[in-house]
């Protein structure tokens, strides 16, 4: 199995790699967010748009350990797991 998964992510057998530089970033079965680096800013920072009453909302950024390009975004509330695109057989 192997192919894209978006701009920044690609499988490769089942790891899944950065599409840049080839980092492997972690087994596919669970997700690839554990094998990026992660920085978390809160909401109201983001987009110049307030949110105020939200201040626990937090845009996480996952980048590449090897070359460093954004691999994706989530929102989530402070201290949530992180939203893992598990890749579902089938
Ligand atoms: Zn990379």
């Amino acid at each position: 199995m192997s192919g894209r998964i978006s701009s920044a992510l690609e499988l490769k057998g089942n790891r899944i790699a950065c599409t840049k530089c080839g980092e492997d970033l972690g087994p596919a079965e669970n997700g690839w967010k554990s094998g990026a680096i992660m920085k978390e800013r809160p909401m109201n920072n983001a987009g110049g748009v307030s949110y105020r009453s939200r201040d626990h909302v937090l845009l996480r950024l996952f980048f590449c350990p090897g070359c460093g390009k954004q691999l994706g975004t989530e929102t989530a509330m402070k201290d949530d797991p992180y939203l893992e695109d598990i890749l579902k057989a089938g």
